[in-house]
């Protein structure tokens, strides 16, 4: 899942809630609610599993991730 870093709002996103797309920054998305931009890191694995990371002050580490086959 995708937590809104908004820390006010900190809602909890399903990948299929938001809409990821590059808006000329990297990929990110807007918070349906309070619509902050969360940045997003896309990784592909050598098996061709691509995971979508949520970019945070913590690194990608710490974050949640959706992975699309
Ligand atoms: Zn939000």
């Amino acid at each position: 899942m995708f937590i809104c870093r908004n820390q006010p709002c900190g809602a909890e996103w399903q990948l299929a809630d938001v809409l990821i797309k590059n808006e000329g920054q990297g990929l990110m998305f807007r918070c349906p609610i309070c619509g902050a931009r969360n940045k997003v890191l896309r990784h592909d694995a050598p098996d061709g599993t691509i995971t979508l990371l949520r970019a945070g002050q913590f690194g990608p580490a710490e974050t949640c991730c959706e992975v699309i086959q």
